[in-house]
């Protein structure tokens, strides 16, 4: 599994760095970036943040 994070579409809600804390990061400019690829112990929590974003700025390819 990889997990892109599209940072033009970002909004910065934070949403995805509390749901799966172990692969999205907000820098420092407010943004979500991803610190790791997920393992397998991540990829539920890596799909939840996906499916949670509300901007749809997260792309996850299994
Ligand atoms: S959930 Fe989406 S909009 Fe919110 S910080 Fe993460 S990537 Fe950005």
């Amino acid at each position: 599994m990889t997990a892109k994070v599209d940072k033009d579409t970002c909004i910065g809600c934070g949403a995805c760095a509390a749901t799966c804390p172990a692969v999205f990061e907000m820098n420092d400019d407010g943004i979500a970036e991803v610190i790791k690829q997920p393992e397998a112990a991540d990829f539920d929590s890596a799909r939840e943040a996906s499916e949670g974003c509300p901007v749809e700025a997260i792309t996850i390819e299994e």
